[in-house]
């Protein structure tokens, strides 16, 4: 299967390729587009493999199906005895349902069909006659009707399982290119994604600035989240596009669609090229105004791929993920290797290494086993640390011990009081001490920062700016908290929207409040890579533009393609205006004034 990927913005508008398709809309959130082979994870992350075998194989395969479902029919008749006992009927009666579907005689027949008749592998036979039924109870009116559409996921799980549960795939270790779709995905599974041979992935959840989605930009791989029921509508082995750009997934294109892909792609080769130019020349405006270009990274192994793009630093770590991609905590001694790795791969330019912002959609094995009621509200980030001095501290010795080894800077998140950044920096005190104590070299006066994320601390920027060297603007949170908006509910993702003239007026209030109190200030939320916001960030005096390594050549190419003058009336005009949709159309029409081809 031949892949493709383009990770850039921009919208192409090329013929009728989008127009004859039958297409199913999401939420792009990592921009590029892919034509490959899908693999589908079932809640419980079984790879449904490659549907075809060959003609010989078939009786073999339709044995596999009736063991399954013997094994099934077994394990539900204990369960259902065992719960009857416990719970009484009713609640038996659950199993009594499943019982039923599985010995409904249609629907083993219609598998049996699609072995015989398609030569399918009996996993892939099982999951494409079991969606047309979930498909068929969705579209139901009647409400009891349709909440069974859990029953036949259920159903389809157990099969499943008992087919392949004991030999699935390796999404760590794939032997061919995929795409991978899935109900949603953790920002631990995305981290660990094999990274040679995941090409994209869609998801039926999640919203544009979770962290799975930032993850799939940091890896410059397409992906497109909120389709609603990807998962029903796409079988393992059927042919996808997914196209990052415009939020769309397209299931087993034909030929003529195909054809149109490869126009469209070809297109998409040219601009890339053109953007690659770029990466070495600087951020500066044809006024000769500069701004620094930075990378976010999750892993060390980020930083090569942001420097080949253009980075001229990291400008946000999320170190967090070193506890994501392990099933154990990092001892001081992982924290110190990651950070001296990056260290080395970066060159000497700066890092800000953020301290562990652990919570909300980013869980901890522990936290997975005690869930919070409302974890984005709950003990995230710097309050953890705070509640677990332990292991904060093993964090902060190990950035403090790297920070002889190059331009380290350590920056505390979601800090909401005052109060919470002086507790933070006593420990880092304390640390320092320590490491004193024990006669081992830091650098004592390492730049202190904090992300500007949470409303309280932007209304208080000003005297947040006389105890920190530098702000760093997580918009991805400043927006979810002051609009109310989850940032990763697809359901409320229309309404999650950095244009907000509230959002707009605290990042402009904070940037000016770090140039009175003479502090450097970034933007390292998602904004930042975004190119309809370039020009206003740009204009409203921004100088540190922190973004996912692929983001940078767009970014780049409309600050080169600009003067400071210009963008200031912008930023000056859009600050006028009350409502983000305004925002929106006027950003995007000055952007294009700029570059015809954005958006
Ligand atoms: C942000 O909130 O904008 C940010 C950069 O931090 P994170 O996305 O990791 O929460
Ligand atoms: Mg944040």
């Amino acid at each position: 299967m031949q892949t493709f990927v383009f990770t850039g913005n921009w919208q192409l508008t090329t013929g009728n390729y989008f127009t004859t398709m039958e297409i199913k809309k999401g939420i792009g959130v990592s921009p590029g587009v892919v034509v490959c082979t899908a693999i589908v994870l079932d809640a419980e992350d079984l790879v449904i493999p490659k549907r075809q075998v060959d003609a010989t194989q078939v009786p073999f395969e339709i044995d596999r199906f009736d063991q399954a479902i013997i094994k099934s029919v077994a394990q539900l008749t204990d369960q259902r005895d065992e719960v009857t006992v416990k719970y009484g009927k009713e609640i038996g009666g659950i199993f009594g349902v499943h019982l039923g579907l599985l010995g409904d005689k249609t629907i083993v027949n219609q598998v049996i069909a699609e072995i015989r008749d398609h030569h399918a592998t009996a996993e892939y036979a099982v999951s494409t006659v079991m969606r047309k039924y979930a498909n068929a109870f969705l579209a139901m009116a009647d409400k009891y009707m349709s909440d069974r559409v859990k029953d036949i996921y259920d159903i389809e799980r157990r099969v499943l399982h008992n087919l392949i549960g004991q030999k699935h795939e390796n999404l760590a270790h794939l032997t061919q290119d995929v795409v991978v779709i899935a109900h949603d995905m953790l920002p631990s599974q995305t981290a660990l994604l094999d990274r040679q041979h995941v090409r994209g992935f869609a998801t039926d959840a999640g919203g544009r600035t979770s962290h799975t989605a930032i993850v799939a930009r940091a890896m410059g791989i397409p992906a497109v989240v909120g389709l609603g029921n990807i998962t029903s509508e796409v079988s393992g082995g059927d042919t996808v596009i997914i196209d990052g750009n415009r939020g769309v997934v397209i299931v087993n294109p034909d030929a003529d669609q195909l054809a149109e892909h490869a126009e469209y792609r070809e297109k998409l080769i040219v601009l890339d090229r053109e953007l690659r130019e770029l990466a070495n020349l600087p951020g500066e405006t044809l006024d000769g105004h500069v701004v620094c270009m930075q990378a976010n990274i999750e892993s060390p192994e980020d930083v090569t791929d942001a420097l080949t793009k253009g980075a001229e630093g990291i400008g946000l770590y999320r170190t967090e993920f070193l506890y994501l991609t392990r099933q154990t905590e990092p001892t001081e001694e992982d924290h110190y290797d990651a950070y001296v790795d990056v260290l080395q791969r970066n060159g000497g330019r700066p890092m800000v290494i953020r301290t562990l912002d652990l919570g909300a959609d980013k869980y901890t094995q522990q936290q997975l086993q005690n869930p919070e009621r409302n974890p984005f509200l709950g003990e995230r980030s710097i309050r953890m640390c705070l509640h677990d001095i332990p292991m904060f501290k093993r964090q902060l010795r190990a950035i403090m011990r790297a920070s002889v080894h190059g331009d380290v800077r350590i920056m505390f998140p979601m800090i909401s009081t005052l109060m919470e950044l002086r507790q933070a920096r006593m420990v880092l005190n304390d640390v320092m001490e320590d490491l004193e104590d024990e006669g081992l070299p830091f650098r004592r006066d390492i730049p202190v920062g904090m992300m500007i994320e949470v409303p309280s601390a932007a209304i208080m920027a000003d005297q947040f700016a006389k105890e920190v060297n530098f702000f760093s603007i997580g918009t991805n949170d400043l927006v979810q908290y002051t609009l109310a908006v989850d940032r990763t509910n697809e359901k409320v993702a229309g309404l999650f929207c950095p244009a907000h003239p509230a959002v707009l007026k605290l990042i402009r209030d904070v940037i000016r409040t770090g140039q009175r109190n003479d502090i450097s200030v970034s933007v390292c939320g998602e904004m930042a890579g975004e190119p309809l916001y370039t020009l206003l960030l740009l204009g409203l005096g921004l100088t540190t533009f922190s973004m996912n390594g692929p983001d940078i050549p767009e970014v780049k190419k409309i600050i080169r393609s600009t003067t400071y003058e210009h963008a200031k009336q912008v930023a000056r005009k859009v600050m006028s205006f009350d409502s983000e949709r305004q925002v929106m159309h006027f950003l995007r029409e000055e952007t294009r004034k700029i570059i015809p081809e954005a958006f």
